[in-house]
């Protein structure tokens, strides 16, 4: 399979650059240049399989050029021992919604899903060709556990993880800040996540600095953690639909990685209905299909931290998509972008969109509300993101069955569902060391010759 970025369709880029490199040298991301597709008959082969028979084939569909089938069965498994569901996730009926519970993986978040398989495949693709990478990552609380989780003591690898000071849960945070190994660096950058996702493009973006410390990112923007997160869309959906059945998913939103896997396993031949792009307060994406106008204002800080997003860097491969692979006018549309921090879709554009998704967003009081309400109905704790995902199922009217993905466990945003509720989630009790163990991290400010300056002293 050949990949190209989005802001040049003409270049070709293997599947082991493509997951090293995170972001394209040109600053666009990597997509396939045909997606593979099943037909209604192969699709029906895949209905019976368990969750590691359909990740190891969906997996290897993306980069049967760098592994084996066998290499990834074996990836599949190693990376999906610790879980704490048999089938990796578990589905939870609640009246005419299905909630998929993504949160069963080390660090509580969805995230561990596709990062645990990265941490592995980075792993063999280094050993193989005898390489060493430095990770930067930014994260809006969960990505960075997920992937010192995934990262940590392993002997080619040092990751570096940015989130923003003080806007992150303190369960979030310890899940960082405790793991004390030798190749984890946290650093809790005063400002908030965009900022932290901006340093780290820039630094991408810098040739020389990148290329030096052998750069890589597993950001959503890694094309691997796609194609990771659209097995869960495949399995979820054999669950609930009976044959022939098109069902809605509902997937709580910040920087569209998520959802947008959604959108690719639609494009492989999956009955998806709508995909309902859920957000709090932070509503850029509703807006841009409701207007045609991607414009960024000042980030909310909200009860759903990990939605606290104004950039949603993932929409550009749902726009390149959408403008049938035309590079040239995804680079116009993100000069503009970059110059006066908005662009403009064309009607028809916005038309195509609105055939797969739809949007609505939450107030906190909105999503407080579904949290105490879900508890009283159904005896059920949800996280935050959970109740966005819920709630706007309430404000669309859909007839088709729906399934909320289910993207933290509640553990992770005590506080908030403990008020909601009187109940106060437990931590897995594997976990609960994590509260009590010694924290480690680097509080800098939002200065990026700093932080070049730290990062290489480190390694
Ligand atoms: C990261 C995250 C999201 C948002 O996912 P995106 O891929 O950025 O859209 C939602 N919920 C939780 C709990 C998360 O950690």
């Amino acid at each position: 399979m050949e990949y190209i970025s989005t802001r040049n369709s003409e270049k070709t880029f293997s599947f082991q650059d493509v997951l090293l490199r995170g972001l394209a040298p040109d600053g666009g991301l990597f997509v396939p240049k045909i997606f593979p597709t099943f037909n209604i008959n192969e699709l029906e082969n895949l209905r019976n399989l368990s969750y590691r028979e359909l990740a190891t084939k969906i997996i290897y569909k993306f980069c049967s050029d760098e592994f084996s089938e066998n290499e990834i069965k074996n990836l599949v498994e190693i990376s999906y021992r610790s879980f704490r569901a048999k089938d990796v996730v578990k589905i939870e009926k609640m009246g005419k919604l299905n909630l998929l519970e993504l949160f069963h993986g080390p660090t509580l978040a969805f995230k561990d899903i596709a990062m645990q398989v990265i941490g592995n495949m980075y792993q063999k693709v280094l050993e193989k060709n005898n390489l060493k990478i430095n990770i930067i990552v930014a994260t809006s609380g969960d990505t960075g556990a997920a992937a010192i989780s995934a990262i940590k003591d392993r002997r080619n690898m040092n990751i570096f993880v940015l989130h923003p000071d003080k806007k992150i849960s303190d369960v979030q945070r310890k899940f960082m800040t405790t793991v004390n190994s030798k190749n984890v660096f946290n650093i809790a950058l005063e400002g908030n996540f965009d900022d932290c996702q901006k340093v780290v493009k820039t630094m991408f973006a810098d040739k020389t600095f990148s290329s030096s410390i052998n750069m890589s990112g597993v950001n959503s923007i890694n094309w691997s953690r796609i194609v990771i997160q659209i097995v869960y869309y495949f399995f979820s959906f054999f669950k609930i639909s009976e044959k022939g059945e098109k069902i809605n998913f509902s997937v709580p939103t910040g920087n569209f990685g998520d959802i947008y896997a959604g959108y690719v396993a639609k494009k492989m031949g999956l009955p998806i209905n709508k995909l309902v792009i859920a957000t709090n307060k932070n509503d850029i994406l509703k807006r841009v299909i409701k207007t045609g106008l991607y414009k960024p204002t000042k980030v909310e800080h909200t009860i759903s931290p990990s939605m606290d997003i104004q950039v949603a860097s993932n929409f550009e491969r749902l726009i390149f998509d959408i403008c049938s692979n035309n590079s040239k006018k995804i680079l116009n549309l993100m000069n503009d972008f970059s110059q006066k921090r908005e662009f403009k879709l064309e009607k028809e554009s916005v038309e195509k969109i609105k055939e797969s998704f739809c949007s609505e967003s939450l107030s906190e009081n909105e999503t407080r509300f579904i949290i105490s309400e879900i508890y009283k109905n159904n005896k059920m704790l949800i996280d935050p993101h959970t109740a966005v995902g819920i709630g706007v199922t309430q404000k669309i009217p859909l007839k088709e069955k729906t399934i909320v993905l289910s993207t933290a466990h509640p553990s992770k945003f005590s506080d908030v569902v403990a008020k909601e509720t009187g109940v106060e989630p437990n931590l897995p009790e594997s976990l609960q060391g994590v509260l009590t163990k010694k924290e480690e991290y680097k509080r800098l400010p939002k200065n990026l010759e700093n932080l070049k300056k730290y990062i290489l002293k480190q390694i």
